[in-house]
């Protein structure tokens, strides 16, 4: 079998696992509700804390300091302060002033939605500290281009399915699961497979015997 034979089948069964996982969970209606530049900061504020913490520490951030450029001239301790709720914020306020300096000392976001997508994903990636994912988000979330962000739930899941071998890093999943979907179905897929990570398919104790995959699943942990 040849590598294009190869990922059309891997193709045809990512959808067929989309399929299911919508008729269990629903299709998602991708909207956008951030800047390009707020989901960025988002998703800097997002790392190693709750859903609820983050939005917490973004809305107190925006109240503390209602323009980027104001964050960009206030110190590092008044930015700590203010995204507190988010956990790490000695590390993150630097990260955030740094990255928001960059974008508006180049203008680096203007137009993104417009770029092409590797152009897109490379811009995003020469920022400090913005890997696959980050850059993802941004173009997911805020410009609804089909980049997939691949978290800890899509690539366990991913792997466990059969739609990754074990030997693909999380890096790489990004790319390799990305060109498997159709661009429409990135968000869904995204949205879904999280859900189901955290729904059937946890990290311990997947529930293997109630699961929608199960007859799909190629390497289902409690068969
Ligand atoms: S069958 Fe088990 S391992 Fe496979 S996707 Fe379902 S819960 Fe996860």
């Amino acid at each position: 079998m040849t590598a294009t034979d190869e990922r059309q089948i891997n193709s045809i069964f990512a959808r067929e696992v989309l399929r299911r996982l919508e008729t269990s969970y629903g299709r998602p209606a991708w909207r956008v509700e951030h800047t390009p530049l707020d989901e960025l900061v988002l998703t800097i504020l997002s790392q190693h804390t709750s859903d609820i913490n983050c939005e917490r520490a973004f809305t107190s951030l925006r109240t503390a300091f209602p323009t980027w450029d104001e964050v960009v001239a206030a110190p590092d301790d008044a930015i700590a302060d203010a995204i507190r709720a988010g956990g790490l914020a000695r590390v993150k306020a630097p990260r955030i002033k740094m990255v928001v300096s960059q974008v508006l000392a180049g203008h680096l976001l203007d137009g993104i939605e417009e770029r092409p997508l590797a152009e897109a994903k490379a811009l995003l990636r020469s920022l400090p500290g913005v890997g696959p994912k980050t850059a993802a988000c941004v173009l997911l979330f805020a410009c609804q281009r089909p980049a997939l962000p691949v978290d800890t739930h899509v690539y366990r899941v991913s792997q466990r399915i059969g739609l990754i071998d074990g030997s693909t890093n999380p890096e790489d999943a990004h790319e390799a699961l990305e060109a498997l979907l159709d661009p429409q179905d990135v968000y869904s897929f995204h949205v879904n497979m999280i859900q189901h990570g955290r729904a059937i398919c946890r990290a311990r104790s997947p529930q293997c015997a109630g699961c929608p995959l199960a007859g799909l699943c190629r390497h289902p942990v409690n068969a």
